[in-house]
């Protein structure tokens, strides 16, 4: 069984913040990650052979160290100020976006750029589904069950995704251990918003769009309407991203694709023109935990010593007051540094040892 000093689940922004923090105190993480790629909702997909960011369609922010790791992304074609032309009088999921305070950023190539940065020169494996975590009771470890490999075993395990994720795992682990059940109704505090997007490109637009981004102020359906070519070379065909209200996306969630898909390129058409609802190629995306409910969201990550010594810990957008993507970025750094605070990495102990 392999063993490694700690493992974190999932390659977001947040899990990938925490591995970077943990290697600059001087433990190597190993990141199991379920996709063939890394970023989570920071997401990019190629459609004919360009890049639609069809999750988080910007960054933005304003704590030093996230705008200090930013800018440290170089093989990145940076768009400062985007979305610079904003229509619709619409607010975005984070209105403070707009305030002044925060700094915009999009990666000609793709925002995925961000987390590729982070994920450079660290330990990520792809394609790794955790099913199960299972408490060792002759070991301060925790078993990691992996899809179709053997399992792994580590002292600290941390849970970086969507907390309704986390909670799915750690439910079995509540009988066996008081820590873990004392964990749970703090992650369920947390209550994540789904959002279903449409990709739609038109290879003949009849008109041209001024705007970068578009929140339509009087739509039920349609939070917004990103102009994703606006962020590309100038080439390529029209490309927007239709993101679904909150509340039209918890409806529709089970409902077949064709339906939710159809019903917001009708609404976006409603604002632009009939042409909106005839795209040469659409793609669809259900998010079912886009983002936290604001007001639901705790300020700091969790790291709990179980029974057996080992240690459990979370973080990821739900656990920042900062919330969104930054919020992500800040929950992994946090973390690192509430386990070194307590003594909880193997290189900190040595350090204090040789001391
Ligand atoms: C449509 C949309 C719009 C958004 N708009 C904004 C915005 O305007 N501003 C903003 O700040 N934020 C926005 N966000 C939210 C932002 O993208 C997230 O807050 C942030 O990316 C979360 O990062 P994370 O690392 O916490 O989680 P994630 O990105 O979800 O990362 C978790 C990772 O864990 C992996 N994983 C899950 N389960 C397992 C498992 N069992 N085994 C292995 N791996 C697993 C997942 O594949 C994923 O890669 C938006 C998100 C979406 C989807």
């Amino acid at each position: 069984m392999d063993h490694t000093d700690a493992v974190i689940v999932g390659a977001g922004v947040a899990g990938l913040s925490l591995a970077v923090a943990l290697r600059e105190k001087g433990t190597e993480p190993l990141v199991l990650e379920r996709a063939p790629g890394v970023g989570g909702r920071c997401a990019t997909r190629r459609v004919q052979g360009r890049p639609v960011d069809h999750g988080v369609p910007f960054l933005h922010g304003r704590h030093p160290a996230f705008l200090a790791s930013l800018d440290a992304v170089e093989d990145g074609t940076r768009l400062d100020g985007w979305p610079a032309i904003r229509a619709g009088g619409g607010l975005p999921c984070q209105p403070e976006a707009f305030e002044g305070a925060d700094r915009l950023l999009a990666f000609r190539e793709g925002l995925t750029r961000f987390p590729k940065h982070l994920a450079r020169g660290r330990n990520v494996r792809l394609g790794v589904n955790v099913t199960a975590l299972r408490l060792l009771p002759d070991a301060a470890a925790i078993e990691v069950v992996v899809e179709g490999a053997a399992p792994l075993r580590a002292p600290v395990v941390a849970l970086t995704m969507p907390a309704p994720k986390a909670d799915q795992l750690l439910q079995p682990l509540a009988a066996a251990s008081r820590a873990v059940a004392g964990v749970l109704p703090l992650l369920r505090q947390i209550r994540t918003i789904p959002c279903l997007a449409v990709i739609a490109c038109y290879d003949a637009a009849p008109r041209a769009l001024e705007w970068d981004v578009c929140y339509p102020l009087s739509s039920t359906m349609v939070h917004a309407i990103i102009r994703d070519s606006a962020k590309r070379e100038a080439d390529g065909p029209l490309t927007l991203v239709v993101q679904g209200r909150p509340r039209f996306s918890r409806e529709y969630l089970a409902a077949p694709v064709e339906e939710w898909a159809g019903e917001l390129l009708w609404e976006a058409g409603e604002f632009l023109g009939d042409w909106v609802e005839r795209p040469s190629l659409r793609q669809e995306h259900a998010w079912h935990h886009a983002r936290v409910e604001p007001a639901t969201e705790l300020s700091a990550p969790i790291a709990t010593r179980l029974e057996n010594g080992a240690v459990l810990a979370l973080c990821g957008d739900g656990f920042s007051s900062a919330m969104g993507l930054e919020g992500a970025f800040l929950s992994g750094r946090s973390l690192a540094d509430r386990l070194e605070t307590e003594g909880v990495l193997p290189a900190a102990s040595t350090r204090k040892d040789s001391a």
